[in-house]
């Protein structure tokens, strides 16, 4: 790696196979993003980066002294895509969105990946962004991004949102008839969208991502009150909430460990969802 130049990464990337090349794209091609993966394709546990929590962790959501699964609406299992968030982005719950009049709802900008592979959760790819979706939930701008991930075997030919529309037919509609519907079951009302629930493309994904980037950079560097949100970090220099290595290992070192095999998922989390569409 180190004997290319910046041109030749720019210009060679798909022949270069060396993960930190991947990881430096980012540096490089405008629309190739990091993704920290926190629900895999087909599970249903509501795992999500824990914003309050000292280092953020990945945890299950938690409802009622219960763990939050989300139902499988006919005909889907689970989520439909890799899902998880850009991280070093924050939507804003003091800030009005321009393009859906909502303020934002308080986490990280959420991605819909839409490769081929089931990630890990916890894993953190490079995604190439295509185009993204206006959620609005419970009267938040909750914007979804349309992404696929950057190993993908056909990753190629993914370059925007209507490569997504022509080669894999029926997703981008299935994605909207997910968010629409899916805290039905938990007796919520049905998710509404901007623009007419239609997707933007790739530059205006990207612009927003951008917009969401500056709204962390002013939380982490206290310009903005993040009202409970943790922001201790390990990275960012200009941060006053930065902390040194030691003492971040020392909160990791204090957790208790993953409860993955002492815990069993309710039977009812198989249940299919049918529900009359409007
Ligand atoms: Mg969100």
């Amino acid at each position: 790696m180190n004997s290319l130049t910046l041109e030749e990464i720019v210009h060679a990337p798909s022949k270069n196979k060396l993960a930190p090349v991947t990881i430096s794209l980012s540096l490089f091609f405008q629309d190739v993003f990091h993704m920290v993966v926190e629900v895999p394709r087909w599970s249903n546990a509501k795992m999500e980066i824990a914003t309050k929590d000292p280092l953020n962790p990945i945890k299950q959501d938690v409802k009622k002294g219960k763990l939050r699964y989300v139902a499988n609406l006919f005909p889907y299992k689970g989520y439909i895509w890799n899902y998880g968030a850009i991280p070093q982005t924050w939507e804003d719950p003091g800030h009005n969105d321009e393009h859906t009049g909502c303020c934002g709802d308080n986490d990280p900008i959420d991605v819909c990946e839409i490769g081929s592979k089931v990630c890990a959760r916890g894993e953190i790819i490079g995604v190439k962004v295509l185009g993204i979706l206006a959620m609005i939930d419970e009267g938040e701008t909750d914007w979804k991004v349309i992404a696929i991930n950057v190993d993908d075997p056909d990753a190629a030919n993914y370059n925007d949102i209507n490569d997504v529309k022509r080669l894999k037919p029926g997703y981008l509609e299935a994605t909207v008839d997910w968010f629409r519907r899916y805290k039905v079951p938990d007796g919520k009302p049905e998710n509404e969208f901007a623009f007419n629930a239609e997707f933007k493309d790739k530059d205006f994904a990207i612009d927003i991502i951008k917009s969401t980037h500056d709204h962390w950079k002013a939380l982490v560097t206290k310009k903005t009150n993040g009202k409970g949100i943790s922001c201790m970090n390990t990275t960012v220099s200009e941060s006053p909430f930065k902390c040194d290595p030691d003492a971040a290992r020392a909160i990791v070192d204090a957790l208790p460990p993953p409860c993955e095999s002492a815990c069993t998922v309710p039977t009812d989390v198989d249940k299919w969802f049918h529900h009359q569409k409007n």
